[in-house]
């Protein structure tokens, strides 16, 4: 089996792929030569954005499309494999990227906020889980003895694991994603089917604007980075390349940190 980080052959899905972490995936990933499909949630801009990815990608020599599919939506998401086989035949890979914050103080948080976050960032999740898992079994019912039988990426946060007053549903998401990524490695590792995470921490995306577009936001923020600086979605990218390649091949059902170490507890810096 390659031991390298070449995607060369391989195809790649990667949910709301038309901005922020996503899109950084998608060109990672096709500059590793995957061809991708390049998820986004509705028409309008995000379809706009995602022909964008997709034309650097081209540009770059590499191969995509755009699909749009909520996630959240079992249909959407039964439709958006078939459009990705269609298209280029087969699976390899899946990056669990969607994902949307809508904070509130618990007294004022509405069942439509908790539902939207869970159904986007934990639910979404699993239904793109089960079809790539599906679609890899129907391809491989049996484990292949040279080579991986599919790879699924989640990308959680830095929350799976720190507590996040004012943004619950985001939390219970992102540590929900923990133990659904553990229980899928622990399943499906007997089909040569690996699952991993990303956590990444304060990342320069259109999500988190407010925590890093003022000086004094960002001064604060770096506040809780060890590393002192913010992290870019070229960072993530980087990492997920290594995560869907066969580098990584004995990892599975992981949390890889990217955080710059936020995670290490910065404000007991210089203390006791
Ligand atoms: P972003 O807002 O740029 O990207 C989120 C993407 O998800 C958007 O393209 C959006 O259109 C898409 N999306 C939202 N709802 C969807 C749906 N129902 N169906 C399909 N697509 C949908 O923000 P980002 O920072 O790039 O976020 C990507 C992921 O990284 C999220 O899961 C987020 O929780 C996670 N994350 C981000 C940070 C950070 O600091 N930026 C930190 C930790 C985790």
């Amino acid at each position: 089996m390659s031991q390298t980080s070449d995607l060369q052959g391989r195809v790649a899905v990667v949910t709301g792929a038309s901005s922020g972490i996503g899109r950084a995936i998608a060109l990672s990933l096709a500059q590793a030569g995957a061809r991708v499909a390049v998820n986004h949630s509705s028409g309008g801009r995000s379809a706009e954005r995602a022909q964008e990815v997709c034309q650097a990608i081209a540009a770059a020599g590499g191969q995509a499309f755009a699909v749009q599919a909520d996630v959240s939506q079992e249909a959407d998401v039964e439709r958006m494999l078939q459009a990705v086989q269609a298209r280029y035949g087969e699976l390899d890979i899946l990056v669990n990227n969607a994902g949307v914050e809508d904070p509130a103080p618990i007294e004022s948080m509405t069942l439509e906020q908790w539902r939207r976050v869970i159904d986007i960032n934990l639910g979404g999740q699993f239904l793109c889980a089960r079809a790539a898992a599906r679609a890899f079994m129907a391809r491989f019912p049996e484990p292949p003895p040279h080579r991986p039988a599919g790879n699924i990426l989640f990308i959680s946060s830095v929350h799976e694991v720190i507590p996040w007053a004012f943004q619950a549903n985001y939390a219970a998401s992102k540590g929900g994603i923990s133990l659904l990524m553990k229980s899928l490695a622990q399943e499906l590792a007997p089909r040569k089917i690996r699952v991993n995470s990303i956590a990444p921490g304060a990342i320069r995306t259109p999500i988190n604007r407010q925590a890093w577009e003022t000086e004094e936001a960002l001064r604060q923020l770096l506040k809780l980075i060890p590393y002192g600086r913010i992290g870019e979605p070229e960072d993530i990218g980087r990492a997920a390349v290594w995560l869907a390649s066969d580098a990584s091949d004995y990892v599975t059902g992981t949390t890889l940190f990217v955080d710059g170490g936020m995670t290490l507890y910065p404000e007991f810096r210089g203390a006791g």
